[in-house]
């Protein structure tokens, strides 16, 4: 063999058996793992590896941003459904994000911070350091609102890499501005910029939308760096199937993650084989799990880390019981009154949902300020499948989202595989407050429904339909035409040493595991009083700092 040859072969013989190691090693390239791979790398001396089980791009082409709800149920989405609700017995459609961006790439792309006070029930519950004003810096640091007026830059950030706006005044939707000036009707306020966090009422909503196109953590994070650093490692088409756990310590120690990769689809309807990998922390280094909040418990619980009746029962190993991974799950439950429209719909050219209202189902209550529903203007029928109503461009839905839920679900492991799909309870209506509040929000939306200003648009009430006002008619209804917001979380939630159901500690870390954090939408103790995805970033950005310092 030839000298050279025979040097180069050695050389690579010695790279795999040494293989190379990484200060930070980060499970998915989601909202929050995008933030966290471009801040951790910001540090040249550190390597960092970002593993994502999704492909590099979401779809080919980039559908414009109106367009979204075409992604889900493409490779871009995990495509899963929740068990069967107390609907009538109907799983729902539970889409998550899967590809560089995760969730942020097929999204809906309103962007709303919740308002502060569900980050100040964090603190009051414990997780010190996580109120609203802690997290201000970091909601700040993520976006960039330049140009938009009445924003304050006290509040809002300038120079982050999102860019958000409310929709542009040219590109507004009629039906739109006719909702706005219906909700300032019926008595609602008119909020300044609803995305603060600060205010309740109804508002043009910032959208992550910039020139036309959606704003994602990949777009708007990942691909301004790909490439150009040389310590920072992207693998797509990676799945982590378990972490690496070192027991020789008095705590285990998480030392790596075990993952397999897809190999290149070789033609239509090929099978395609994946080769096993694993990836190791360099000494004192950390894994960060940033896979969201169903597959950040899912790998903590194929690893042996998670409650340990649940782990017995489907044959795993409990190496650490921690009794609230995958429980506390959270969402926003949808519903909504759908109108036939007097008038053709004009087609969105912006994301179907530009204005938002933030309310108190009890306008009278003084003690609490926290808005617990929310109401919207969708340009089109929001209603289940089977359920009566218009078509597309002839009807329009005023949606009803409950903030505050009472509801807990789980994710939990349908076997040991890691391979296969976890089981998804959100528990929607399970609490008997969660109906009553969701009735006053269809009360609310009747009201705003009717309001002269949507005069011009408005037919027949189709959904749930004017003959059905009663509580037990209307809670009827809303179990049939039930629909998620997406904003899964809290299955990993930040607590105290005395919470039993905590998981991560106030800095993130997986209580009773060294090197290993959570920093996505699980670890948030409740959910937030507005669509999530803002303060995903936030959480991002602020768990880059804990890591770093
Ligand atoms: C259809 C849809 C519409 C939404 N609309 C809005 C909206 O309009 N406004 C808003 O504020 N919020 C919206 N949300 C919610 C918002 O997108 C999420 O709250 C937020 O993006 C969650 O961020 P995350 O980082 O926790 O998880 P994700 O962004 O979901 O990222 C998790 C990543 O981890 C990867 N991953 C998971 N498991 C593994 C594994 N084992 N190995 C490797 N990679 C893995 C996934 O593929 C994914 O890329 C929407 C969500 C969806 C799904």
């Amino acid at each position: 063999m030839p000298e050279k040859q025979s040097q180069r072969q050695q050389r690579k013989q010695k790279q795999d058996a040494t293989p190379e190691t990484y200060e930070y090693i980060v499970v998915g390239a989601g909202t929050a793992g995008c933030v966290l791979a471009r801040r951790l790398s910001e540090d040249r001396t550190h390597r960092v590896l970002l593993l994502e089980a999704g492909r590099p791009v979401p779809a080919e082409p980039v559908p414009a941003p109106a367009a979204w709800p075409s992604l889900l149920g493409t490779a871009a989405d995990w495509g899963g459904t929740t068990v069967p609700q107390n609907t009538g017995g109907s799983p729902i459609p539970w889409p998550r994000g899967r590809g560089l961006g995760g969730s942020s790439a097929i999204g809906g792309m309103t962007f709303l911070r919740g308002h502060r006070s569900g980050c100040d029930a964090w603190t009051a519950g414990g997780a010190k350091g996580w109120g609203y004003d802690d997290l201000l810096p970091y909601f700040k640091r993520s976006e960039n609102v330049t140009g938009v007026r009445r924003r304050d830059p006290a509040s809002r950030g300038t120079d982050g890499p999102l860019r958000v706006a409310p929709a542009a005044r040219r590109h507004r939707h009629p039906l739109a501005q006719a909702f706005l000036a219906a909700a300032v009707q019926a008595g609602h306020p008119r909020a300044c910029d609803l995305a603060a966090g600060l205010e309740t009422g109804f508002g043009w909503a910032d959208l992550a939308i910039a020139d036309g196109a959606r704003q994602d953590a990949a777009r708007a994070y990942l691909r301004p760096v790909l490439g150009e650093r040389a310590n920072m490692r992207v693998i797509t088409d990676a799945f982590v199937q378990r972490l690496l756990l070192d027991e020789t310590g008095t705590s285990p120690r998480c030392t790596g993650v075990a993952y397999t990769v897809a190999d290149e689809t070789p033609a239509e309807d090929a099978p395609r084989h994946a080769s096993s990998h694993t990836a190791r922390c360099s000494p004192g280094g950390e894994v960060v799990l940033t896979a969201g909040a169903v597959g950040s418990p899912r790998l903590l619980m194929s690893s042996g880390l998670g409650p340990r009746e649940h782990l017995q029962d489907v044959g795993i190993t409990a190496h650490l019981d921690l009794p609230g991974v995958g429980c506390n799950l959270q969402d926003h439950v949808v519903s909504g009154v759908v109108h036939r429209s007097a008038r053709p719909v004009p087609e969105s050219e912006n994301n179907h949902a530009e204005v938002q209202g933030l309310m108190r189902s009890d306008p009278r209550a003084t003690t609490c300020t926290a808005p617990d529903l929310q109401l919207g203007i969708a340009d089109l029928p929001v209603r289940a499948a089977g359920l009566p109503g218009p078509g597309p461009g002839a009807g329009y839905t005023i949606t009803v989202a409950l903030l505050s839920p009472y509801s807990r679900g789980t994710v939990r492991l349908a076997d040991a595989d890691p391979a296969t799909p976890p089981s998804i309870d959100p528990c929607y209506y399970a609490d008997h407050h969660d109906l009553g509040l969701m009735t006053a929000g269809l009360r609310a939306a009747r009201e705003i429904g009717m309001a002269p200003a949507l005069a011009l648009w408005r037919g027949e009430e189709e959904l749930p339909g004017r003959d059905i006002a009663d509580e037990e008619g209307l809670r009827a209804y809303l179990r049939s035409n039930l629909h998620s917001a997406h904003d899964y979380a809290g299955t990993c939630a930040i607590g105290t040493d005395t919470d039993a159901g905590a998981v991560v500690d106030t800095e993130l870390r997986v209580r009773g595991v060294d090197g290993l954090r959570v920093a996505d939408a699980s670890v948030m103790p409740t959910i937030v009083s507005a669509n999530a995805e803002a303060t995903v970033y936030a959480i991002a950005e602020r768990a880059s700092d804990l890591l770093a310092h």
